[in-house]
C-alpha cells in the first residue's frame, strides 16, 4: 500500500552487521541536505512498543514460546507503524527504520522455523500493508559479527552462530524473493564505503 509522501527505508541484517551505524549516518546525511527524516528502532519506538521490547529482550528469559515471540514482535510493530511511521510518511517526512518486518521473517521464520508465508500475512496485518520503498540488507558472516560485538548480549542476540546462520540464510532468500526492494550490501566493507554505496543507491532510485 502506498499512502505516503515521504520515503520509507528499512535496514536489516544479523546482530552486529553494522546496521545501527549506517542508519545513524544515513539519517544525519539526509537531514543535512534538508530531507526531513526520522529514525525508528525495532522492537520499540513508542511507549507500548518499548514495554513489549522489555518483555521480549530482557525479562522472562526462557519462557517465551516461538509464536508468542512472533506475535509480540508484530504487535510492537503495529503500534509503531500506526503511531509513528504512517503519520510521518503522510506528512512528507522520510522514515528510516533499524529493522522492520523482514526481521520477523528472518528471525521467527528462519531462526525459529515458523511458517514464512503465514508470517508474511501476519506482517501485512500488523503494518496496515505498508511496505518499505527500499530495504538495505547489510550482509556479514556470523563469525565476523560475533567478533564485533562488544556489549552484553540480549536474549535473542545470545542465540549463537548456528542461529545467526539460519537468520542470515533467510535474509538471502528474502533478497531474491523481494528483489525489487531488497539491496544486499557487503557488510565486510568499511563503514565509509558502505555509507557511500547506500547514498548512491538512494540517488539511483531518486529518493535522494
Ligand atoms: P548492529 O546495529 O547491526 O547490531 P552496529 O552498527 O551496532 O551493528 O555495529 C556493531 C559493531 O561493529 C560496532 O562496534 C560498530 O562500530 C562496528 N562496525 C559497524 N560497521 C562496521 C564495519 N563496516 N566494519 C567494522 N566494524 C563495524
Amino acid at each position: 500500500m502506498s499512502i505516503s509522501k515521504g520515503h520509507f527505508i528499512t535496514f536489516e541484517g544479523i546482530d552486529g552487521c553494522g546496521k545501527s551505524t549506517q542508519v545513524k549516518m544515513l539519517v544525519e546525511a539526509m537531514n543535512r541536505i534538508e530531507k526531513k527524516t526520522i529514525l525508528v528502532r525495532e522492537p520499540g519506538g513508542t511507549t507500548i512498543s518499548e514495554e513489549i521490547r522489555e518483555i521480549l529482550l530482557h525479562r522472562h528469559q526462557s519462557n517465551i514460546s516461538d509464536r508468542t515471540e512472533a506475535l509480540l514482535m508484530t504487535g510492537s510493530r503495529a503500534q509503531l507503524t500506526y503511531e509513528v511511521i504512517m503519520p510521518n510518511l503522510i506528512n512528507g517526512r522520510n522514515v528510516v527504520a533499524d529493522r522492520f518486518y523482514d526481521s520477523t521473517l528472518a528471525y521467527q521464520g528462519g531462526g525459529r522455523k515458523l511458517d514464512l508465508d503465514w508470517l508474511i500475512k501476519l506482517n501485512y496485518f500488523a503494518t496496515y500493508e505498508l511496505e518499505p520503498d527500499v530495504t538495505f540488507f547489510v550482509d556479514i558472516l556470523p563469525e565476523e559479527a560475533s567478533k564485533r560485538k562488544n556489549k552484553e548480549e540480549d536474549r535473542i542476540e545470545g542465540a549463537g552462530i548456528e542461529f545467526q546462520t539460519l537468520v542470515r540464510n533467510t535474509y538471502l532468500e528474502l533478497s531474491i524473493r523481494f528483489k525489487e526492494r531488497f539491496i544486499v550490501i557487503n557488510g565486510h566493507d568499511t563503514i565509509e564505503n558502505i555509507h557511500k554505496s547506500i547514498l548512491a543507491e538512494l540517488r539511483r532510485r531518486q529518493i535522494l
